[in-house]
């Protein structure tokens, strides 16, 4: 047995079972441990087993454009997103980062770079990275950070709509002007859920973002789309996302934040080469170890597709009587044979740093992969809204109902994240705070501390915590 069991401040007790009083409970980063329920059942049947020989180089494929990109996963996140519909792949370059984090610097850094001989940035006027709000915190974090004499994070996209389309149509006099922009489409949002298009640089009869993307491809675009979240558990897939940038992370996707794969689908070679130069001077590649065991789970997801196909159909039919019986499945987790789940309730409280799961199981689950996590976020949905409805003291935000191509039903977003908005004004962070829940407050992602952002995604224990904690608030 490696490492120690630790239990979760939020609990208490020989087995970590009793709730510890006054703890917070910190949702200000979306980690998405809910995942886990998914993977202990499987067992050693998603495990990848890597021999000491394997993955020494530091490059994967020697005859492929990207040499740190392994061939067979390239193919595999080609497969994923045919599979799942959410994003032309066709004629497009896969490049891989260390997280989508490591990849969106890549894409400053590439279209930057690849700005028309007469915009080249000044330090008196650099570019300006833009998204419009409320946006993902972290865009800001990893501009700044840069101190790039090049770029500089400029907030709200929105507040830019004026001079960029002055600028724009195609090299007008002012073409310079709206191409020292490069905006940030988060579709769906994070923190909002919704899903978003892009407000400067509008290619021609399209809708950027999760939905379709029609019109001609446009070589010059300076928006990077992360569709991190453009996944059917979080919202319905409405058509693939055709977009020339587009960044995805394998840590909303399986859950496997840890593993720090991501990936961007590139349409323009240039702009590819550019984000893969970034790359090798950044961190000379991206870990063969983990490009192995992404490659073991996508394949087990889509496996398990292919052998359920007939079953999904009618398991989409059944979902509602489905979902009472997943929740007794038995959903083991090693810390010395710890279960976590809702199934154990004297030992959840156990989070380790470093678990060891058995990887057994007695009920493997029913639902293949996305139809299993869609459910356990729609429902969680359903139960914080019950929770917060008729409070006034908080505003959630509404969501539309849409028609999922790849579920083949209809259901609205269930975002990873919770966006509450406080009444009148009051600032929601300190609320909640005296509650006992820690948040990531309105002002890190461009809007006022009316808003607060909460995660989704933690395991069912905290989570379960989270809604006592919501409910109590009157
Ligand atoms: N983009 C968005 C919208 C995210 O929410 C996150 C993770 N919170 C990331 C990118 C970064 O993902 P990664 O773990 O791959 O770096």
């Amino acid at each position: 047995r490696i490492g120690a069991c630790h239990c979760h401040p939020c609990f208490t007790g020989p087995r970590c079972a009793e709730l510890a009083t006054n703890c917070i409970l910190n949702l200000s980063i979306g980690d998405p441990t809910i995942f886990e329920s998914y993977w202990l059942t499987l067992g050693s049947q998603a495990t990848t087993v890597i021999p000491a020989w394997q993955g020494m180089s530091y490059f994967a494929h020697k005859h492929n454009a990207f040499l740190f990109v392994d061939h067979h996963l390239e193919l595999t996140i080609r497969e994923l997103h045919t599979l799942v519909g959410n994003a032309v792949t066709q004629d497009r370059y896969v490049l891989l980062g260390v997280g989508s984090t490591q990849l969106f610097q890549a894409a400053i850094y590439a279209l930057a770079a690849n700005l028309p001989e007469n915009s080249t940035p000044t330090t008196s006027d650099p570019i300006k990275i833009v998204s419009a709000v409320p946006f993902y915190s972290a865009y800001a974090e990893a501009v700044d950070y840069q101190k790039s004499a090049k770029y500089k994070w400029a907030g709200d996209a929105t507040k830019f709509q004026q001079v960029a389309a002055a600028g724009g149509g195609g090299g007008g006099r002012n073409h310079d002007r709206a191409a020292s922009f490069i905006e940030v489409v988060t579709s769906p949002s994070n923190p909002e859920g919704s899903n978003c298009q892009a407000v400067l640089h509008h290619r021609e009869g399209g809708a950027a973002g999760g939905g379709p993307q029609q019109g001609p491809s446009s070589s010059t675009s300076s928006t990077i789309h992360d569709l991190a979240y453009y996944w059917p558990q979080y919202t319905p897939i409405t058509a693939p996302a055709d977009n020339p940038l587009m960044l995805f992370t394998f840590s909303k996707i399986t859950g496997h934040a840890g593993t720090r794969l991501g990936w961007a689908i590139v349409e323009d070679k240039r702009i590819a080469m550019k984000m893969f130069e970034y790359i090798r001077v950044n961190t000379l590649g991206v870990s063969q170890d983990a490009q192995r065991r992404a490659f073991t789970l996508i394949r087990t997801i889509i496996d398990g597709y292919k052998k359920q196909e007939q079953e999904i159909k009618q398991q989409v039919n059944h979902h509602g009587e489905e979902k009472e019986e997943e929740e007794e499945d038995h959903l083991r987790h090693d810390c010395s044979s710890t279960q976590i789940g809702s199934v154990n309730a004297e030992r959840i409280g156990f989070v380790d740093i470093e678990r060891i799961p058995t990887g057994s199981s007695d009920a493997p689950p029913r639902m293949p992969f996305f139809h299993y996590i869609q459910a356990l976020l729609e429902e969680r949905w359903r139960r914080i809204v019950s929770v917060l409805e008729g409070n006034s003291l908080f505003t959630l935000p509404v969501y539309d109902e849409a028609f999922c191509t790849f579920l083949g039903k209809a259901f609205r977003p269930n975002p990873a994240f919770l966006w509450l908005e406080c009444t009148n004004g009051q600032d929601c962070g300190e609320l909640l705070l005296k509650y006992g829940i820690a948040t990531r407050e309105g002002p890190s992602f461009g809007v006022s501390s009316a808003f607060v952002r909460l995660s989704l995604l933690d395991r069912d224990p905290l989570f379960d915590l989270l809604l006592q904690r919501l409910a109590s608030i009157r």
